[in-house]
């Protein structure tokens, strides 16, 4: 799955240098793998999407942590560990278009395509899966489970 994502990089990104951004927490072992399966040698940022509440009047304010790599004229790829409303994808796109980058897609290992609502495009994902909680690869129930090595679907009583 990761190797199949990494040689359509590969290809579409040729003399490109992309910056990848991985948005932790649970990207950490999908991009680790992700980029020692490219095959050039990529920038890699890591960052997170905090909310603070009562910052403002209109309420949570959402910033990028961690970004400081310059993104104007880049070409972006965007790791997420899965995609499932589309609503953390759909801050951070909004956020990185003001920073004028020449190019963002998005990288997930795990699409809910039947739970997705946005318009942005996930051009690259491993593997569609149906609307269930998944752990493991990364991916944590309760901030455990993230070091099993399989992913495994929750299971229901
Ligand atoms: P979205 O904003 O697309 O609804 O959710 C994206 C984030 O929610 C993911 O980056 C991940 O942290 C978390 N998430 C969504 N579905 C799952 C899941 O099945 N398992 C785990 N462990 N996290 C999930």
């Amino acid at each position: 799955m990761v190797r199949d994502l990494a040689l359509r990089i590969n290809q579409d990104y040729r003399g490109k240098d992309p910056l990848l951004i991985s948005v932790l927490n649970g990207s950490f072992i999908f991009s680790a793998d992700l980029i020692r399966q490219l095959d050039f040698d990529p920038q890699i940022s890591f960052t997170k999407l905090a909310s603070y509440q009562g910052t403002s009047s209109t309420g949570n304010v959402d910033e990028l942590i961690g970004l400081n790599q310059e993104t104007e004229g880049r070409h972006i790829l965007i790791l997420e560990d899965i995609v499932d409303t589309g609503n953390t994808l759909e801050k951070l796109v909004g956020m990185l278009k003001k920073k004028k980058a020449a190019s963002i897609e998005t990288v997930a290992l795990l699409f809910k395509s039947q739970v997705y609502k946005k318009d942005i495009p996930v051009k690259y994902y491993g593997k569609d899966i149906p609307n269930k909680f998944v752990v493991g690869y990364g991916l944590d129930y309760n901030e455990r489970g993230r070091s099993l090595d399989e992913i495994y679907q929750i299971g229901e009583r």
